[in-house]
């Protein structure tokens, strides 16, 4: 190399980035980071490599065409040095298996088993009914009325549900079918409950906490990636009706400090990888007037509580 030559050398760290010590101890229970039918902005690997390097204390994987679990015990087996609890669940759609109780036994039993037990963090953390083959979401896509038929009705998976005490995530129902819902799950015994409450008016969102549900809010709603078609399930591209963050503040006020749970809901290629979506979800919550110790509990203590996350060995 002669004087006139540019040095090569490895660009400057970037700078630090404000809110990021709100994912020291986090928990993101919404992360897309699993094979897709489009793009993603990371793998299930990268996922929790980020996760570690961010110091957050566990991801969840949800994925609209398999079961997570699988996924999730291959990367607690390839990476649980990074201290990332990683967890799984199934969402029953139709790709999935749909509202089957074998799709869910398959669920909860999966993993890799030592001498055939199976290790304590394998399994199902959450089963969640599902998202885009419901009639609400069917209805908003303008489906046709076969369709529309053949979507959602309620089995008796909840008694599976609530015999392995895993959460039951209540799925993109309407508000007034996620009422019934939480009601009918209480009462066969389902005692973790979490219910997306994005499209929720403040009084949903208490009337589902007041009946012991947890409301999750995603930074998935108030970004540009709802503006923009997306195939979520199938080949058709459909757009996403946005949030403002007052729209997410308000829920927020009216939603019981331990009942709430905020997520990430990334993945997609069109945003930030899940820790930076996290980041910039908390951060702007925070500016927005949202106290510090709200935004840690909704996403330390009550997703560590409500998806049973081992202590930090
Ligand atoms: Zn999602």
């Amino acid at each position: 190399m002669t004087a006139d030559e540019p040095m090569m050398s490895s660009p400057p760290p970037l700078p630090p980035r404000p809110g990021a010590h709100l994912l020291v101890g986090a928990v993101d229970g919404h992360v897309h980071a699993c094979p897709h039918r489009n793009a993603r902005s990371l793998d299930v690997f990268d996922a929790v490599e980020q996760a570690a390097a961010a110091g957050m204390r566990a991801i969840g994987l949800m994925d609209n065409f398999c079961s997570s679990v699988g996924y999730a015990a291959l990367a607690r087996r390839r990476l649980g040095h990074l201290g990332v609890e990683v967890f799984g669940g199934v969402i029953l759609e139709p790709q999935v298996g749909g509202l089957s109780v074998e799709v869910v036994e398959a669920a909860l039993a999966l993993g890799y088993a030592d001498d055939d037990k199976p290790h304590p963090a394998d399994g199902a953390r959450f089963v969640s009914l599902p998202t885009h083959h419901t009639r609400a979401v069917a209805r908003t896509e303008g489906r046709d009325a076969d369709y529309i038929d053949a979507c959602l009705a309620i089995p008796e998976i909840l008694d599976i549900i609530a015999a392995h005490d895993v959460v039951l995530n209540t799925g993109h129902l309407s508000a007034a079918e996620t009422l019934r819902l939480i009601e009918h799950a209480r009462a066969r015994g389902v005692s973790r409950i979490l219910c997306p409450a994005n499209y929720f008016t403040a009084d949903d969102v208490r009337a589902a906490t007041a009946l012991g549900a947890y409301a999750e809010l995603s930074f998935f709603f108030v970004t540009h990636a709802t503006q923009i078609g997306l195939t979520h399930v199938d080949a058709e591209k459909h757009d996403v009706q946005a949030l403002t963050i007052p729209q997410v503040t308000g829920l927020i006020a009216a939603t019981p400090v331990d009942r709430l749970v905020l997520s990430g809901d990334c993945g997609v290629s069109v945003l930030p990888p899940p820790t930076e979506g996290l980041r910039e979800f908390l951060w702007t919550l925070k500016l927005a007037g949202v106290p510090e110790s709200t935004l840690r509990r909704a996403v330390s203590e009550n997703p560590i509580g409500l998806f049973r996350i081992a202590a930090r060995g």
